[in-house]
């Protein structure tokens, strides 16, 4: 064997495999006979760098999907990247200062894509060198047609099933993106905002409204109070006007009203919020538009249009005020929705939109048939289900996204969805090639609307596994790994896609981890300064430290803070793992030998920590299968067996030592290929070394049938007692005793204690004869004090004269006398201890007790 560093030198190790492994092992082969494990993992947005958080999820995804192949599964792990949608447009924007309508959209969506393949190329270089186990056969790419045609044909496919259409509705609107977005894009903020006290002229004087939203005063179209409310029960049913605007608007009565909220009395607007929606389907409402999908006012808000939101707020207040419609302000917390990728607040407008179909109760029945790992996060998707007033919007009026694949008759208006075979297109530059199907007409205006990225993202599940070509379709995948704050999003649409398309779950399990946090327990992030790249980790510890932290971090769903004293924990345990192998390296061997004692305690507990790790490793529990590698290879490996047998590995060619050296090679053979799927890259280098060949292509290990061997371990804690006697003692530990005798019922071998202690010893059964001998005795003054005050110090001096053998006996008998000038005392027996020494065979020994076996040590 050649000579091994005494330093791990983690980056030139990493940095060699990176550059020598054969990516082509981890292809998902469709042909094999293994049982599949398809892993559907998240295509991430390719914008920036690949962070650490992304970093802790990948490692997981490898700890399992490694862990899966080493058990004989055909493990899929395919890599997708979410390419379209905002983040890419808002960066292209800033980064050639644009917005998309200055560009033309064939330029803007080449800028985009350009972006995307750069990032792309950055994410490949950091996950290889992490050391992930990506099936690259497997890639997609959801810009590229190769999918976006897929996009297409799930569109396709449910608005033919009337799942998917298209109507005037409500959407929550992003004026700065300036387009429409789903519910689950919109996240709420609390801020501080004015509530307004406004007088509305009535029949008789005036009623008074308080609004956190006077700007949209022009776009009322009813008022509202609770039934209840005796204070406004004369205004029911009739009229009040709109200040300002002077136009009237009804009263109407709904339970929905708050009493104890501003004066009791609501201004309804379409839409100052989703109750405003609510009451204007419920009451049937008349709509007045007031905001543009440039968040500018419009038309019917005459001096105010074409102002802001903000400026309009602004001036209208000031003009109130001037006109003492506006009486009061007070301040009010408030939670408004913000657009979830820009954060600029949302409107609601009513728009020409296309929809798809949410039936809450099957997306729930179909959550039922999958595994929550852990279980309580499904009722965060069962909230969210619960939670959905309106269908999914999925078109946006963005560029870099899939085409919708309609064109609309420019003669009779009918929508003409394309055939499925007609698919990838852009309908901005083919035509139909059939002509109307309804008038005949061959003119076309094309769908300009695209399509909203989770509609790519959301069929994931179902393009790896096949969809919609392969007759074999691989449905469902068998793990969904993924993160918690995308479970209304992602999870949720897979569910609601799949269970549309082809009517199945989509995966066996959804693992759900944690978010990466900074060190000081915050959202990484650049603003924060807490930020750091997996690079620097990298750089410093190399990439087995890094998964190393991920792996002992948690367990699934939690949050997980990013601490460098983890990753020096993780170094140094891989100097210490490095060690042992070093050490190691010219004596162990796969000799064959029957294992003795001390073997079988190691080759016990080797399995014992096999089917620990196997357990866990089921359960998705990596930091408690990690945590038990450590132990192993930290305590029971390097700081006891091997020290035991050292004399037996130095020793002369004997059948013990091809024993140890047999024991030796299975446990660090079977702790780097269960450090494998960990710890890919030191793993790799230790078991190449001894076999010659790959460790990520053999199986996890089995455990051997061994039972801990109580023998063994007696052994093992008598030759740590001797350790601490020698310590205590202040002895060196190499420093020979005279004599050890061992005594227990196990019937120990002694070579491995002998080799330790350095000593000759004996191994007998039973029990030791021992005698104790009084030797001295020591008075105790703080009892002796308070009885005997001035006599108490000559009673102490008798007592010292007395023969020790002597004082035992009375003490024993409850008390004892002590004559001092001609007088007696009775001292009881608490006023003395006794020193005894104890004998074997008339020789002096000292006795340690471990377990049942008890250890005589002369010295
Ligand atoms: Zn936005
Ligand atoms: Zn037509």
């Amino acid at each position: 064997m050649s000579e091994v560093s005494k330093e791990y030198n983690f980056k030139q190790v990493e940095e060699k495999w990176v550059e020598s492994w054969d990516a082509s092992v981890y292809y998902f082969d469709w042909g094999s006979l293994k049982p599949q494990y398809i892993i559907d993992t998240p295509p991430p947005y390719p914008t920036g760098n690949f962070h650490i958080g992304n970093a802790l999820n990948w490692c997981y995804i490898d700890f399992a999907a490694r862990y899966k192949r080493m058990r004989g599964y055909n493990v899929m792990f395919p890599q997708g990247w979410d390419c379209h949608g905002l983040p890419t447009e808002v960066k292209v924007e800033e980064i050639n200062h644009i917005t998309k309508n200055q560009v033309p959209r064939e330029e803007f969506r080449r800028l985009c894509e350009k972006l995307t393949e750069e990032a792309i190329e950055r994410f490949h270089e950091s996950m290889g060198r992490l050391g992930l186990s990506i099936d690259w056969s497997n890639e997609y790419v959801t810009m590229k047609p190769e999918y976006y045609v897929k996009t297409q044909r799930s569109f396709v496919q449910m608005y033919n099933k009337g799942e998917i259409y298209r109507e005037d509705h409500p959407v929550n609107w992003c004026p700065r993106c300036g387009t429409a977005i789903a519910f689950a894009e919109v996240e709420y903020d609390s801020r501080t905002t004015t509530l307004n006290y406004m007088r509305f002229p009535a029949e008789d004087g005036y009623i008074e409204i308080a609004t956190s939203r006077p700007e949209l005063l022009a776009a009322c179209v009813a008022v509202a109070v609770n039934p209840e409310d005796e204070r406004y029960k004369k205004y029911i049913g009739k009229q009040v006007r709109v200040p300002l605007f002077d136009y009237p608007v009804p009263v109407f009565a709904d339970p929905a009203v708050d009493p104890k909220f501003g004066t009791g009395i609501v201004m309804i607007c379409t839409f100052g919020d989703k109750q405003d929606v609510r009451w204007w389907m419920e009451h049937h409402l008349p709509l007045r538009q007031a905001i543009d999908r440039e968040g500018r006012l419009t038309e019917i808000a005459g001096p105010y249009s074409g102002l802001s939101v903000e400026e309009t707020k602004k001036k209208i207040i000031q003009d109130m005020k001037d006109q003492e419609i506006v009486f009061k302000q007070e301040p009010l917390e408030q939670n408004v929705g913000l657009c979830w990728r820009c954060k600029t607040p949302i409107e609601i407008l009513s728009e020409r939109q296309w929809f798809v179909k949410i039936d809450s109760e099957e997306i729930k029945k179909t959550s039922e048939e999958i595994e929550w790992i852990p279980p309580h996060m499904q009722v965060r998707l069962k909230n969210w289900a619960d939670s959905v007033e309106w269908d999914w919007c999925i078109s946006r009026q963005r560029i870099f996204a899939t085409p919708i694949p309609v064109w609309y008759c420019k003669n009779c208006d009918e929508v003409m969805v394309a055939d499925e075979e007609w698919l990838p297109l852009d309908p901005n530059r083919t035509n139909p090639p059939i002509r109307c199907r309804k008038c005949g007409s061959d003119e076309f205006v094309p769908e300009e609307d695209v399509l909203d990225t989770w509609m790519d993202s959301s069929i994931s599940a179902l393009a790896v596994a096949g969809w919609p070509d392969r007759k074999d379709l691989r449905m469902p995948a068998q793990l969904r790994p993924q993160g918690h704050d995308i479970i209304r999003t992602w999870a949720f649409y897979t569910i609601l896609r799949t269970k549309s398309l082809v009517d199945m779950k989509p995966w066996d399990s959804i693992l759900i981890n944690g978010m990466a946090l900074g060190e000081d327990g915050h959202k990484m992030s650049k603003s924060l300064n807490n930020f750091i790249r997996p690079e620097e980790v990298f750089e410093t510890n190399g990439a087995d430290a890094l998964r190393q932290w991920a792996a002992m971090g948690g367990s699934p769903g939690n949050d997980i803070m990013f601490q460098w004293k983890e990753i020096t924990a993780a170094s140094r345990f891989q100097q210490k793992l490095w060690s042992i192998y070093r050490f190691s390296s010219p004596h162990m061997a796969p000799t064959g030998e029957a294992p003795g004692q001390v073997d079988r305690w190691l080759l016990g507990e080797l399995d014992k920590l096999v089917k620990t790790a196997t357990e866990a490793m089921d359960r998705f529990q990596f930091d408690e299968t990690f945590k038990a590698i450590r132990a192993f290879a930290w305590d029971v490996l390097a700081d006891n067996y091997i020290e035991l047998v050292k004399a037996r590995l130095y020793g002369p060619d004997s059948p013990e030592k091809r024993a140890a050296q047999n024991a030796l090679y299975t446990a660090i053979e079977t702790v780097v290929r269960l450090m494998a799927p960990f710890t890919p890259f030191i793993s790799e280098e230790i078991f190449h070394s001894l076999t010659g060949r790959s460790v990520h292509i053999q199986s996890w290990p089995e455990p051997l049938g061994i039972d801990v061997d109580p023998a063994g371990l007696a052994i093992k804690d008598i030759a740590a007692a001797l350790r601490r006697f020698k310590a205590e003692k202040g002895m060196a530990l190499n420093a020979p005793l005279p004599s050890i005798v061992v005594y227990s019922d196990l019937g120990l071998e002694t070579a491995d204690l002998a080799g330790v202690a350095n000593s000759s010893v004996e191994s007998k059964k039973g029990k030791p004869e021992i005698e104790m001998r009084p030797v001295a005795v020591k008075p105790q003054m703080k009892v002796l004090g308070p009885k005997f005050k001035d006599k108490s110090g000559r009673i102490i001096k008798a007592l010292l004269a007395m023969d020790p053998g002597e004082v035992a006996k009375q003490k024993a008998a409850g008390s004892i006398t002590v004559e001092l000038d001609k007088e007696t005392f009775d001292v009881s027996p608490e006023a003395v201890e006794i020193v005894t020494e104890t004998l074997s065979a008339g020789t002096a020994v000292d006795v340690l007790k471990v377990g049942e076996a008890t250890v005589l040590v002369r010295r």
